[in-house]
């Protein structure tokens, strides 16, 4: 499937391939999930390593082919996958080591790191002198959704891109080249939340955006309910295994999306929680806390959620 939105992202990347501009080597990639960030980092690397320096790239060169085969020497991907938890030192001192040698197919080394609030603090710390003076030919790609777990002096030193929503009618064009039958794409777009991510999601399996729907509602109803239905509620979540833990990350995501869409009066933001932004902020540092706490300590559950919405 084509790349749908982020316009002006894409350009920018585009002119970085013409080899008289001095290409700038520190990235952040940042904004809600399922809008193509990981997408357009793996797109924009392929142009850079290709040998006909083409968007994308040929696909056919020998450092392409390297490249879809993910046994390129020159690009290293530490992926969302890989870091159920965190990432550690060992893989920020790895990651300095590979940067640091020249490289062996491509022009440059390529390092990206998707998921980057994963990085722990000391992680964090130790990239920075990477970040600082970066090796010549190389880049460097960090790619979050939750770019408040970034220290400040590390976001400093990237240059931000931030990913937005994509307007519908957008969407509808993408999807149309695609040939997806017009019914089918009325509910994608209806269920996408302008999102071109999760409405490919959502074409391929259906029943996982019902899932993530199901979840910010449950935070939408605890927030509007009465007392008991807020505690009623909050038990069926507790009760199920895994459930809260699937929760609290939309919720989180719901909460983060939101204030973006409020701080940068984003329009197509179409999820919206009813409440002051004043209460948006105090919610989120309550969830982001207690997601963090429940990763590290075995707390009870139950009492850290009652402090938070039935306090
Ligand atoms: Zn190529």
């Amino acid at each position: 499937m084509e790349f749908c939105g982020q316009k002006n992202i894409v350009a920018f990347l585009k002119r970085q391939l013409d080899p008289e501009k001095r290409l700038i080597q520190s990235l952040l990639f940042f904004g809600p999930e399922h809008l193509g960030k990981a997408t357009l980092a793996y797109i924009f690397s392929q142009s850079l390593i290709c040998e006909k320096k083409v968007w994308s790239g040929c696909g056919k060169c020998p450092s392409c082919r390297a490249y879809l085969k993910n046994f390129h020497p020159d690009v290293k991907i530490l992926s969302n996958e890989d870091q159920e938890k965190s990432l550690i030192i060992e893989q920020a001192r790895l990651s300095s080591e590979f940067l640091s040698y020249k490289p062996q197919l491509a022009s440059l080394k390529i390092l990206i790191i998707d998921g980057a609030e994963n990085l722990t603090f000391e992680a964090q710390s130790a990239f920075l002198k990477i970040l600082e003076e970066p090796p010549q030919q190389s880049l460097i790609i960090l790619i979050s959704s939750q770019i408040d777990r970034l220290l400040l002096t590390v976001r400093s030193r990237l240059l931000p891109l931030r990913f937005q929503s994509v307007a519908n009618e957008e969407i509808s064009v993408w999807l149309n080249k695609e040939k997806i039958n017009p019914a089918e794409m009325e509910k994608a777009i209806s269920y996408g939340l302008n999102k071109p991510g999760l409405i490919k999601k959502y074409l391929i399996d259906p029943s996982c955006y019902k899932k993530s729907q199901d979840a910010r509602n449950n935070l939408d109803r605890i927030l509007q309910s009465g007392f008991a239905d807020k505690s009623r509620i909050l038990e069926q979540i507790i009760k199920k295994e895994g459930s809260l833990d699937f929760n609290l990350k939309e919720w989180l995501q719901l909460g983060r999306e939101n204030m973006l869409s409020e701080i940068f009066k984003n329009q197509n933001q179409t999820d919206t929680l009813n409440i002051s932004l004043n209460d948006k902020i105090k919610l989120l540092k309550e969830l982001t806390r207690a997601q963090s706490l429940l990763e590290q300590y075995n707390l009870n559950t139950r009492l850290l959620m009652e402090n938070i919405f039935l306090a």
